[in-house]
Formats: C-alpha cells, structure tokens, sequence
C-alpha cells in the first residue's frame, strides 16, 4: 500500500514526503489500518522496523482533528530512545506544529517543569522521571489523556520498570487508546498488556 492509500491526512504525508519515505515499513502497512481505525495495538516488532512511525502517525491524525495539549504519553526505556522517539513526533507532526517534551533522568527537573507549563501535546518519558513529576510538578497532570504508548516494553520491564508504570497506569484516564511495541513477547510483556490495553489487534512482523 502507499501512505495515501492507508488515508493519512494531506499535513502528514507532506512530512512523510519531506523525510523522504517513499513506502509503508511492515509494521506500518499492517497498524495503520487498525490503529487509525481507532483500535488498541500490541506490535511486536524491533529497533529498524519503522515502529516509531507507526504509533506516531495514528496519533498525529488524531491530534490534527482534536488539537490539544498533553494529548500523548509515550514511555520509553532509556534517554537515548525517548529523544529520537521525540524527534519523530517533531519531524512528522511538523505541518501541524506538534510540540513534544522530553522527561528523563539526569536533566534538571525545573527545565523539565517549564517546559511542561508551556502545554506540549506529547511527552516523551522514561517512567521514573515521568512518575516524579506526576507526584511533584504543580499543575501537571495527564487527566485529559488521549494516547498511551508503551515502547520496548519488553526493556522497560527487564529494567524493572514495572512498579511504577503499575503506578502510572493507576492515575491516568482509561478511556484511552493505548499502543505497547514490544521486540518480544514474554509473560511479564503479557501481564503489562493485560493491565493496560483493551482488546488489542496484534500485529507481529
Ligand atoms: P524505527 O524502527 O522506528 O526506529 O525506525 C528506523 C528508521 O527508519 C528511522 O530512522 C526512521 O526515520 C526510518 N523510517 C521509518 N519509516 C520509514 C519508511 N516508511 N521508509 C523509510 N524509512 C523509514
């Protein structure tokens, strides 16, 4: 299929253009559909396989149609990844001035909090830093949730992890769409999908 052909709207295809992708990846050809349908995703793909887009781009159709600050949450392992997740939502939300900000561990947490007062729509955290600021940065909550996204789940949970997204998943709204990406599938992966996806469309490459 091509991106058109999947019904992404003109803004994001001018940002897929611009980057220069010329085809859906696997992964993308089989989530669009589902996730721009509006189901929950578990994807069970790797680093490379173009999952990044996948989730982003469902969620910037449905950021352009219903604009709104602190719209998506993406969790993700490490800083590394949080950053170049944060620079994809930049690149391909481009035409729709999508802002994103990223939370981890080891940048001040005051930088963190003003750039949270200025309301991007998404936030792109690692879970300790995203759950300390949920605790303690005055106005900052994620009651009016769209969009949950769980990267590299499998990560995520071998970095022990799991309490506190347990605790996250507590205090955000369950009227949701949630995507949980994971490279592989294990019973912890399956535990964490239970507790925070609802009858998910699976799609593996
Ligand atoms: P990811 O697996 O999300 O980390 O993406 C791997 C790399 O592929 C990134 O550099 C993306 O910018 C790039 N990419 C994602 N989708 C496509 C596509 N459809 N065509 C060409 N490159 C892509």
């Amino acid at each position: 299929p091509s991106f058109k052909s999947l019904g992404l709207i003109d803004p994001l295809l001018e940002a897929i253009e611009n980057l220069k992708y010329k085809t859906p990846t696997e992964i993308q050809a089989e989530a669009l559909p589902h996730a721009l349908a509006g189901r929950d995703i578990i994807g069970v793909a790797s680093t490379g396989s173009g999952k990044t887009a996948a989730f982003a781009l469902p969620v910037l159709q449905r950021l352009w149609e219903e604009p709104k600050s602190l719209f998506a949450c993406v969790m993700a392992p490490t800083r590394e990844l949080a950053y170049q997740i944060s620079q994809q939502f930049e690149a391909l939300g481009s035409a729709i001035g999508v802002r994103s900000v990223v939370l981890v561990g080891g940048i001040n947490e005051t930088e963190q909090a003003i750039a949270l007062a200025k309301r991007p729509h998404i936030v792109v955290a690692t879970p300790g830093r995203l759950h300390w600021h949920l605790e303690n940065t005055k106005g900052f909550s994620l009651r009016g949730l769209k969009f949950l996204i769980l990267d590299e789940a499998d990560r995520l949970l071998d970095l022990d992890f799991g309490p506190v997204i347990d605790k996250i998943l507590k205090i955000i709204p369950k009227d949701r769409t949630t995507y949980l990406y994971s490279a592989t599938m294990t019973t912890k992966v399956a535990k964490l999908q239970r507790a925070s996806l609802s009858n998910p469309v699976r799609v593996e490459v």
